[in-house]
């Protein structure tokens, strides 16, 4: 099962990455994830990604490339993945499929939850509040300012792989506005 899960920022991408994961035994390939990890370890990625990403922005192209190029190279990958905020362009995902292509691979689906915008500012403010509450630190680009830059990079350049996707006939459209057990349920029926 080779899975892209697409949405807007705040649309339960990660939840619901994970949950798949755990169904179909298959890695939660999360370029933010990588991209963050990068930025605690300090490395020359990390330092060149780490300005754009607090500011809400899209980190270039042949960075996150790079990432999954290498992400993919790894044997837990090899049998299948959900990619959770991986291609996020156009120019990513024709990266991706060139990837795959080598490889004589394809993507079995592309699943895009559906949610209203105000919904996910709501839902973006309460993970920075549980973050806090639990502890933690809320993550530099769950606050109001970035968040508007990251919708507005959704819209740019992100939602276009929709049609991209659906051009293809890969995509499999899931309402995310629902409870996250229902959407769990909604995915899966939607890929058999
Ligand atoms: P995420 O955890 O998926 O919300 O990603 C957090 C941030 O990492 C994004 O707002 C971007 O700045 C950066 N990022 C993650 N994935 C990508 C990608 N595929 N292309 C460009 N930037 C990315």
């Amino acid at each position: 099962m080779r899975l892209v899960i697409l949405g807007p920022p705040g649309a339960g991408k990660g939840t619901q990455s994970q949950r798949l994961m755990r169904e179909f035994h298959i890695p939660q390939l999360s370029t933010g994830d990588m991209l963050r990890a990068a930025v605690k370890t300090g490395s020359d990625v990390g330092r060149a990604a780490q300005g754009v990403m607090d500011a809400g922005g899209l980190v270039g192209d042949d960075i996150v490339v790079g990432c999954i190029r290498e992400r993919l190279r790894e044997p837990d990958a090899r049998t299948g993945f959900i990619m959770d905020g991986f291609p996020r362009t156009i120019a990513q995902a024709v990266a991706l499929d060139d990837l795959l292509g080598d490889e004589r691979l394809r993507l079995t689906a592309v699943v895009e939850l559906l949610v209203d915008e105000d919904l996910l500012l709501d839902r973006i403010t309460k993970r920075a509040d549980e973050a806090q509450r639990n502890g933690e630190t809320p993550r530099a680009d769950d606050n109001p300012e970035a968040m508007r830059k990251r919708l507005m990079a959704y819209r740019e350049s992100t939602l276009a792989l929709s049609n991209f996707y659906y051009n293809q006939n890969r995509l499999v459209t899931v309402d995310g506005m629902r409870d996250a057990d229902r959407v769990t349920a909604d995915i899966l029926e939607a890929l058999q």
